[in-house]
């Protein structure tokens, strides 16, 4: 199934970029994430305790929360799919990733999903167990046995995050501590460029942090990676794993299914949401085709970087609308290359002047298999589902190799993403993070961008989702 909710609304793009992203999408095609019942079609029946906006992780999350506890829910999704920055869909004869991928069990919300559905887990073999690792340095390709590379990165890891301990002693809290106050300053490449590395460990540490913050590291906010340090309790072994080991056998689109319909609430798909104003009655929303909808409250659950698409009345807290001008950092692209000639388990870095940082082998094979790679945003300048524009770049590393077919999606073009996995800019956490996550009257807000812990991943939408639902009808039991 055709991604045509987002295509058909990329219409804020310019021309040519609206061009290409309509191409993305279009290759793109979309597993089946309807719950039953669900659609356009589907009138919106008086009488709703909570609207949901956004039928991602976060938004599905509260909705079924709410549900189960018994409040009349209906999720608006703009998209003509659940799922949100997760997207599985059709590459030749597989299915894959193109959004949101890896778990862990060092991720609690969503590793609680997984058992609660018995969810099968599979896993990645270039990140799981690599036989090789090479890198670009000043321009040359170098490689190192894999033990010796690993003990290279993680020395420029453990002194990188030196200050983890002291900024999130406990990395589940909201807010930022004093400590971390007076670093949120800084930029990645600003706490980089203080240490001292050769030129390979640092062309390696650029790449490993380029892709963490899937933008340049002078846009990436080092509180941000001191975050994800304290959460694998400064394990360098176990951070990689949680960022791309395990992933969902049957993809992120079952697990979302089986959470819609779990939920039993209402969903209504190609619905995108213009307008929401409150007063002391309830919550009123009117959709980009004009229809008006009310319920007694709403929770939001849009990306930061798209909820200045929706016009609130009363307007909404400063963080909030700073936020929605300024964006997280998250603009990267990732991209799955199908290669001819033999490819082995391995894993290459390349700094952020290149077209990719990290690529790994998701399938390995004799006669050629599969890679996934992620570099920083492109701005147009690549065409991304052109296998020969990508091909010497591959072939740089293994010359052997022939790029038969790639596939990608940008999510920056996409008018319902506008942006990757969140990653805050320097001075963002301290400055918005708290206004960000605040409910303002009868609208709660909800999403792995405004998570505490897991920020930026599925993990964190759950988070969010779970913490927002409770809130909600706790309200509502309240007024009851
Ligand atoms: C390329 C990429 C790779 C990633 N890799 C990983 C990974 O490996 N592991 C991991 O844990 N995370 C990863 N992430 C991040 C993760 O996918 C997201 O953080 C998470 O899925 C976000 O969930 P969410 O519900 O907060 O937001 P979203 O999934 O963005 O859901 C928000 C929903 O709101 C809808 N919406 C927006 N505007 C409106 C409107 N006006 N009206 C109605 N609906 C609207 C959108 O269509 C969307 O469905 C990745 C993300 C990307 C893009």
């Amino acid at each position: 199934m055709e991604d045509k909710t987002c295509a058909a609304s990329a219409a804020g793009a310019d021309g040519s970029a609206r061009r290409r992203f309509l191409k993305l999408a279009s290759t793109a095609a979309a597993a089946s994430v309807l719950p039953a019942g669900a659609g356009a079609a589907a009138p919106a029946k008086p009488g709703y305790d909570v609207v949901v906006v956004g039928g991602g992780f976060a938004g599905v999350t509260a909705a079924r929360e709410l549900a189960h506890r018994g409040a009349r829910v209906l999720l608006l999704e703009a998209r003509n799919r659940l799922g949100g920055r997760t997207f599985y869909s059709k590459f030749g004869e597989r299915k894959v990733e193109l959004g949101g991928t890896w778990i862990h069990y060092t991720q609690p919300h969503v590793w609680a999903e997984v058992m609660r559905y018995g969810m099968e887990i599979a896993e990645t073999p270039g990140v799981a167990h690599p036989d090789r690792v090479l890198w670009m340095s000043e321009g040359k390709v170098l490689e190192i046995p894999v033990m010796e590379n690993w003990a290279l990165l993680e020395d420029a890891l453990k002194r990188f995050h030196a200050e983890a301990g002291e900024v999130f002693e406990r990395p589940f809290m909201a807010g930022l501590s004093a400590a971390g106050r007076k670093l949120d300053h800084l930029s990645i490449a600003d706490r980089m460029a203080a240490m001292e590395m050769s030129p390979a460990q640092r062309d390696l540490m650029n790449a490993m942090m380029a892709t963490n913050c899937h933008g340049p590291i002078a846009t990436g906010a080092y509180t941000e990676m001191l975050r994800w340090w304290s959460l694998v309790d400064g394990d360098a072994a176990r951070l990689l794993y949680s960022c791309a080991r395990y992933k969902l056998k049957d993809g992120t689109a079952a697990l979302i299914e089986r959470m819609a319909e779990d939920g039993g609430f209402d969903v209504r798909l190609s619905t995108a949401v213009a307008e929401l104003s409150q007063d002391a009655a309830g919550v009123s929303l009117v959709t980009e085709a004009d229809e008006r909808i009310s319920a007694r409250y709403a929770v939001v659950a849009v990306p930061v970087n798209t909820a200045g698409q929706i016009e609130f009345s009363p307007p909404l807290r400063p963080g909030k609308t700073a936020m929605a001008k300024e964006h997280h950092a998250g603009k990267g692209h990732k991209l799955y290359l199908k290669v001819k000639g033999r490819l082995e388990t391995l894993i290459f870095f390349a700094p952020e002047t290149e077209l990719f940082t990290m690529v790994f082998t998701d399938q390995p094979g004799e006669d050629g298999g599969v890679l996934v790679a992620f570099g920083p945003p492109l701005d147009g300048k690549v065409d991304l589902n052109d296998p020969k524009a990508v091909e010497p770049f591959v072939r740089r590393f293994l010359p052997h190799l022939s790029v038969e077919q790639v596939l990608g999606y940008d999510w920056g073009l996409d008018p319902y993403s506008r942006g990757t996995w969140c990653t805050l800019r320097p001075g963002q956490f301290g400055k918005h993070l708290e206004d960000l996550r605040a409910r303002e009257g009868r609208v709660f807000f909800a999403g792995a961008d405004i998570a505490t812990g897991w920020r930026g991943f599925i993990d964190g939408a759950i988070e969010s989702g779970l913490q927002v639902g409770q809130a909600v009808a706790a309200e509502l039991r309240g007024r009851a």
